[in-house]
């Protein structure tokens, strides 16, 4: 042994909690750096594959209901699903 250590792989109960649909992203080969950009850095890329994505849906929905901080998903930056979830809050405002 040099003293060099590895990485752990993630638990298997992590891996189960992950779901199907992300086995079928189009991000799946891609580089995620494109996905988590810097703050103003460039979003194109990633919402271009996004927008082609056959499991765009689950995946906005994932990040809406774990309120996902950080990363474009599903097409839509952190900012995107904020102003998303604030418009969906005024609806049910408005239906209620
Ligand atoms: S919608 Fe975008 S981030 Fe989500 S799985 Fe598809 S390509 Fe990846």
């Amino acid at each position: 042994m040099n003293g060099t250590t590895f990485a752990t792989t993630p638990s298997l109960d992590l891996l189960r909690d992950q779901p199907a649909w992300q086995d079928l992203g189009a991000c799946q080969n891609a580089d995620p750096e494109a996905w988590f950009p810097e703050q103003g850095g460039p979003t194109a890329l990633a919402k271009d594959i996004c927008r082609r994505c056959e499991v765009r849906t689950d995946c906005l929905e994932y990040a809406l209901e774990n309120r996902e901080q950080h990363g474009i998903w599903g097409g839509l930056t952190e900012r995107e699903r904020t102003n998303l979830l604030r418009r969906q809050g005024g609806a049910r405002r408005l239906a209620a």
